[in-house]
């Protein structure tokens, strides 16, 4: 498989390459030359697959033999040995939940899956990679969980202080080793164009080996493709296929869906789940792309005021609106309404969400309410013990901590403080060796 850039200017990479680069030199996003049909088959008798076997199915057309089948087959089940079940909430929704990885959170996917692609690219090079990540809440977790103790790899992970949980910070400060926490005193969008800045600098990049980890990285992107078919496996009538209402916030997850959708798989309808950061609801009213400055909200993990994926999503609709109207619909949700989401689907069918989920879950409602005949299921992208101090609040009960939470609570915050400046930045970098 072939990568060209959405900027159009740069030459077409092959998977290692472009998992390398993370940007192309244009900085533009890599995308597939060609997207893999799957056979009507495979997806009627999902059942009969190993999940191993259905992750593997996927991907490999996009590794190509940028990796030996042996050893794709062992990053693949390395990347999915947890459980993903697809559980029911209401009598017609249901919860993929993808937060039984070590972080809780579904990036824990892409972050495993890339960071042992990786590992194995630079296995035999003399040049470290410095892996360099801006994260508005669960990215940096994953990602640091991922490269933790690769060998070759060094991460840098910038983040708003202030503006993640306090298991989320957890999480980023307290591995040490091969991974540096950055608190930055400025918002998500701050971090996220330190980081762009350093990728287009050239004496930084004379230097160092740079690569990106978040999700417009071709190698995290992809293999969120796994579970919305591990969702189907689950689903029981396949008659009637879900909708898809996945918690957005750069658009990489939800991105996935729509790539395995046009791959075959069977869905009838996705909901792009937006909380005030509404660039993208607001794009399908008005066809209007507006980007914003990111406001707070509770589900901090999507307040993004400039979606990076999403002109993946354009061009996998060749930028035809009204095609891509046809498949996606996308709607914001207030805080207010979050919360009473949370309590509302705690009290009434005992299912505890977190402030993502519930976000999704509020605009499955509001679809199913116009199209009563419909089923969908919400991917529940957290646990909710990530975001206690928002939840236990609504639901007034205190939520048991996993073992794994509780030892890392007690352990000592590493981090660097900077300003929200590029100089600081750069010459951090520049003396981290
Ligand atoms: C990152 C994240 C999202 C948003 O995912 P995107 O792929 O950026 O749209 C949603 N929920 C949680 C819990 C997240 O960590």
């Amino acid at each position: 498989m072939k990568y060209y850039s959405l900027n159009k200017t740069a030459p077409v990479a092959d998977f290692k390459e472009a998992t390398i680069r993370g940007l192309a030199p244009d900085k533009g996003l890599y995308f597939p030359e060609s997207i893999p049909k799957q056979d009507k088959i495979f997806f009627e008798e999902m059942n009969k697959y190993a999940d191993e076997e259905i992750a593997f199915k996927i991907i490999q057309p996009y590794v190509g033999d940028a990796i030996p089948e042996n050893e794709l087959k062992r990053i693949v089940a390395e990347t999915i040995n947890f459980e993903i079940p697809l559980k029911k909430v209401s009598e017609n929704i249901y919860s993929l939940e993808l937060f039984h990885g070590p972080t809780l959170a579904f990036k824990d996917i892409g972050a495993r899956f890339m960071s042992r692609c990786l590992g194995y690219f630079v296995k035999n090079n003399d040049k470290k990679i410095t892996v360099l990540v801006a994260t508005s809440g669960d990215t940096g977790g994953a990602v640091a969980n991922g490269f933790f103790n690769v060998d070759g790899v060094d991460v840098v992970i910038l983040y708003p202080s202030g503006k993640v949980s306090s298991v989320q910070e957890k999480q980023l400060v307290t591995l040490g080793n091969n991974v540096h926490a950055l608190e930055i005193s400025g918002t998500f969008d701050d971090c996220q164009q330190m980081v762009k800045q350093a990728f287009s600098d050239k004496a930084l990049n004379e230097k160092l080996f740079l690569t990106s980890a978040n999700s417009i990285n071709v190698a995290r992107w992809l293999p969120q493709q796994f579970y919305y078919l591990f969702a189907w496996k689950q689903w029981n009538d396949k008659s009637n296929p879900p909708v898809i209402s996945v918690p957005s916030g750069n658009f990489g997850n939800i991105c996935a869906g729509i790539l395995a959708h046009i791959s075959g798989l069977p869905v009838k309808h996705f909901i792009a789940a937006c909380n005030a950061n509404k660039v993208v609801p607001d794009f399908l009213q008005t066809e209007k792309y507006q980007p914003q400055k990111a406001v707070t909200t509770i589900s901090n993990a999507m307040d993004v005021g400039n979606p990076s994926n999403f002109v993946r999503i354009l061009e996998l609709f060749n930028n035809e609106f009204a095609d891509l109207k046809k498949v996606l619909s996308s709607d914001s949700t207030s805080d207010e309404e979050t919360r009473k989401t949370i309590k509302e689907v705690f009290e009434k069918e005992n299912y505890l969400l977190d402030p993502h989920g519930a976000v999704a879950y509020s605009a499955l409602e509001n679809y199913l309410k116009q199209h009563p005949e419909e089923k969908g299921y919400i991917l529940e992208t957290a646990h909710p013990v990530k975001f206690y101090d928002v939840v236990e609040p609504v639901i007034d009960q205190k939520i048991a901590l996993p073992e794994s939470v509780i030892s890392i609570m007690s352990k000592q915050k590493n981090s660097t403080i900077m300003e929200p400046d590029f100089q600081k930045l750069k010459e951090y970098l520049l003396e981290k060796d």
